[in-house]
């Protein structure tokens, strides 16, 4: 390999990070702080630099690089250019594939099925939608077929979120989680003992927590010399590099744990950027694996560190300090309260054990409907049919059914799975770090988080893009992805909680 042809390559990936990088602040600051009347402005701004990144991304001088390089024995002489080579040859052999044309066609038809959505969920009629949602499955077809796919058309899709993901083995895992976790719940629902949610709607000063969000993603490890919290309508992560990374939370004075537990989740999503090697930024090797890898992240320091017994058993009298309504509420009950178990129709609002079974529902729908066996009209039917056989529930109106999420108005096929990937591969990891560290819960009690973010840094973090998803659960824990580990899990927590 020439050494000059690879760094030249480099240049150009970092050079397509930072325009990437220069988007991404104008998608923060439209969230958070832009006033209003900025917006058709920054629709233009937004487009002008997503035309130059897809212009650097597909052009044939890089084209030329990455054929020179893939053919050199680059691959075999290190991990890191093998790595990047790898990557980049992915993306660039993807984005060709799609014509402008196409492209274009799906931007469009997008922005007219989000205002679809809108209405139909407001009138929950979801006839209003249907057209809109065949155009884009149409469309979604075709970008599978010319990226090409091997046992299944969906996978195509899956490989946007999740590279090397197939559906044939997240059903076999589906399969089983399935198969334990629907009786699981039911005995759950059956249990004598029943937290008292109602604690948790007592009211609590906005300000009071934003002061207590801010110590908690602190002394977690979340970095405030490289980072930042704001405000936003939809909590996220964003940022541009290790070293400024921005998260966003919202306040609710009559439920404070949406603020609490969703800043600890973004904060864990805030700590994986941060923990990406800064001698690889901008390159494949400095990105993170895959979505379902970035959501084990955020879901093991929010459910499994931030809804532990332990880190309450810290933090619990700082909880009370700020919040003089909680005064007279025990720790165990509290406890109890915020690991409360409630099939329900709304899955981002359902709990860490009722969770999955709302992506099962919709992975399966999916990839019916991509295969063309399931029937645009028949979606709420076989919604709801779904949502019966594996929650018990049957949602009261297609708004609170197959109408409450916004992916499938952003043509997402294929996104879904990776928030249930991310609950196994969190009690995966999760389970693995307590091997090597059995003392794992003392140190929650002692509020030192340190232990369980270096492990993860050294184990997860600092590979970047070295391994796919798949790889990597079996580089850090010894064993393929299963759904042991998270029933154990839900197991372990629930089972003395409930009393069963
Ligand atoms: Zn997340």
């Amino acid at each position: 390999m020439s050494s000059s042809t690879y760094s030249q390559f480099v240049n150009h990936v970092r050079d397509i990070h930072r325009a990437q990088a220069i988007e991404s602040v104008l998608e923060w600051d439209q969230e958070t702080c832009m006033p209003r009347r900025g917006a058709a402005e920054r629709a233009e701004q937004l487009a002008l630099i997503a035309g130059i990144v897809h212009d650097r991304r597909t052009s044939d001088e890089f084209g030329g690089m990455i054929q020179r390089l893939a053919g050199s024995d680059a691959a075999g002489q290190d991990h890191v250019a093998a790595t990047n080579i790898r990557e980049m040859k992915r993306q660039y052999e993807r984005a060709v594939r799609i014509p402008r044309q196409l492209v274009q066609e799906l931007a469009r038809t997008v922005a007219l099925a989000k205002g679809a959505w809108v209405e139909a969920k407001r009138d929950s009629d979801f006839a209003k939608f249907a057209p809109h949602v065949e155009r884009l499955l149409d469309l979604k077809r075709q970008v599978a077929d010319l990226v090409g796919w091997g046992e299944e058309r969906y996978d195509a899709l899956m490989d946007e979120y999740e590279p090397g993901a197939t559906s044939a083995a997240i059903q076999r895992v589906f399969d089983q989680l399935r198969a334990e976790l629907v009786p699981f719940i039911q005995s759950l629902g059956r249990a004598p003992r029943q937290p008292d949610r109602s604690l948790l709607a007592r009211h609590c000063p906005q300000a009071a927590q934003a002061e207590l969000s801010r110590r908690f993603a602190a002394a977690i490890g979340f970095n405030f010399d490289a980072g930042r919290i704001d405000v936003s309508a939809h909590p996220f992560c964003s940022g541009t590099s290790p070293h400024d990374v921005r998260l966003t939370t919202r306040y609710r004075e009559d439920y404070f744990p949406s603020a609490l537990f969703g800043t600890l989740h973004e904060a864990g999503h805030g700590m994986y950027e941060q923990g990406l090697d800064p001698a690889h930024v901008g390159t494949p090797m400095g990105w993170a694996v895959s979505l379902g890898i970035h959501e084990s992240q955020s879901l093991m320091w929010e459910n499994m560190v931030g809804r532990s017994r332990p880190f309450w058993e810290h933090f619990y009298p700082d909880l009370q300090t700020a919040f003089p309504a909680m005064k007279d509420v025990p720790l165990d009950a509290f406890y109890f309260a915020v690991n409360a178990v409630t099939p329900s129709f709304i899955r981002v609002e359902a709990d860490e054990a009722t969770y999955n079974l709302h992506i099962v529902l919709r992975f399966g729908l999916e990839r019916q409907m991509i295969a063309g066996t399931l029937a645009v009209r028949d979606i709420p039917d076989a919604w709801n049919a779904g949502m019966r056989d594996l929650l018990g529930v049957t949602p009261t109106s297609d708004a609170v059914g197959c109408l409450q999420d916004i992916h499938w108005s952003q043509g997402t096929f294929g996104y879904f799975p990776t928030y249930a990937l991310g609950k196994l591969y969190a009690a995966q990891f999760f389970a693995a770090a307590r091997r090597a560290m059995p003392d794992l819960d003392g140190t929650f009690r002692r509020g030192d988080f340190g232990p369980l973010l270096d492990w993860l840094r050294s184990n997860i973090h600092r590979h970047g893009q070295r391994y796919r998803a798949h790889e990597l659960v079996k580089v850090v824990t010894g064993a393929e992805l299963s759904h042991r580990p998270f029933m154990d899990y839900l197991a372990g927590k629930f089972r003395p909680l409930y009393g069963i």
